[in-house]
């Protein structure tokens, strides 16, 4: 053991010696239709600790559909990390993950997402540095593989039940969400009651509203949309007040996704019965390790576990998979579709979707490698890069 003083001077830790951002621009392979927004592209934000002692963590920050979802951005993220995170960060102790995350707590409020990107990428770097898959640093993995649900947003009915039946045959879903809430209920129960129908025992038909239902609208749909052979809504109405007078009226379950904002909201919301499930989302939580508490007041509570997605891209995908792999409760599977959902592959080596489930990694870390000529090449600023001139006033 060295003094404090000795590790001041010559410290025995390594240290961040390098934080770096880039935002990746990638196409989706459809418009991907929620209440709130149509997404044709997704921006990842990817932020890389490079470490004293040669090892390098990498993480990822995504929104939905820009700020129309939330209120942090992929450039905010960017903003927040380059000029606020990293003074934080740089020199500091790389394998004090906790400490260094209370810390980075105390120099910036909410940030949520970005807070997940950078403890990502620390828990990545150490797993790698102890030569572990992150799962083993967060408690050990109790499952190798998640069932992943697929999202039915094309907006068209007939290009749903033909985009369900695609994954059925593929053996690569077999539970579907569908995003619903832009049209008025009739309709909307009518697009659910007719892909169900279309499936049968085949699929289960799951329904995220986002927030676009009142609450006489959630009331007056739940009750069809059991007819219809639903068998979740999520998020129907935008209060937690609603969601708890909700609960139970029904044969259907109800989960929370935008109210659940990290631990204090999930006990909250646990506090008051507003929920029979949880979407546990590593980003909106604050990162895994806050997303673990979360998962753990639900178990307390009762309440089930889905893991939720943010639509990130494969290295926010597995962040989420290798901490849901260690949830000893998880009982609706999980949403991890994001990077199916773009047009182009990032790693080195494609994420491994069969037999409906994602398996999760065992390499050390997040158990990925990233492609950097791919990484590269869809880069926002990657016109900067390959014109050697200072172009800062033609980049728009
Ligand atoms: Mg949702």
């Amino acid at each position: 053991m060295t003094t404090a003083a000795t590790s001041m001077t010559s410290p025995c830790f390594p240290t961040i010696e390098r934080v770096e951002t880039v935002l990746v621009d990638l196409p989706t392979i459809r418009p991907h239709r929620l209440s709130v927004a149509t997404m044709h592209g997704q921006t990842l934000m990817l932020v890389r600790l490079v470490c004293s002692d040669g090892v390098v963590g990498i993480g990822e920050g995504t929104t939905i559909a820009g700020m129309a979802y939330g209120p942090e951005s992929p450039e905010g993220m960017k903003l927040a990390i380059d000029r606020y995170f990293e003074p934080v960060l740089r020199g500091a102790d790389a394998t004090a993950v906790q400490r260094l995350m209370l810390t980075v707590g105390k120099m910036v409020k909410g940030n949520h997402f970005a807070k997940c990107a950078v403890e990502t990428a620390l828990l990545d770097a150490q797993a790698r540095r102890v030569g572990v898959p992150l799962s083993e640093l967060l408690g050990g993995r109790v499952r190798a593989a998640l069932p992943v649900a697929w999202t039915l947003a094309s907006g068209d009915t007939g290009r749903d039940i033909d985009e369900a039946e695609q994954m059925l045959a593929q053996r690569r879903h077999r539970i579907f969400k569908l995003k619903i809430g832009r049209n008025g209920v009739d309709a909307d129960v009518a697009h659910v009651a007719a892909i169900k129908r279309a499936l049968g025992d085949r699929g289960s038909v799951r329904v995220d509203v986002n927030m676009a239902w009142s609450e006489y609208e959630a009331a007056r749909a739940l009750p069809a949309l059991v007819d219809a052979g639903c068998e979740l809504v999520e998020q129907p109405v935008a209060s937690a007040a609603a969601l708890a007078r909700l609960v139970r009226r029904y044969p259907i379950a109800l989960m929370a996704d935008e109210v659940l904002h990290g631990p204090e909201s999930a006990f909250e919301l646990a506090r008051a019965a507003a929920a029979d499930v949880f979407a546990v989302k590593i980003e909106q939580s604050g990162g895994l390790l806050a997303a673990q508490r979360v998962g753990a007041i639900a178990d307390a509570a009762g309440i089930g576990l889905y893991g939720g997605t943010m639509l990130e891209g494969a290295v926010g995908t597995i962040a989420a998979a290798q901490l849901f792999a260690t949830f000893p409760n998880l009982q609706w599977g999980t949403e991890l579709f994001g990077p199916l959902l773009l047009t182009e592959e990032i790693l080195e080596t494609p994420l491994a979707y069969r037999d409906f489930e994602l398996e999760v990694p065992t390499g050390p870390g997040l158990g990925i490698t990233l492609d950097e000529a791919r990484v590269t090449a869809f880069r926002r600023d990657r016109q900067r890069t390959l014109v050697a001139v200072d172009n800062e006033r033609k980049v728009v």
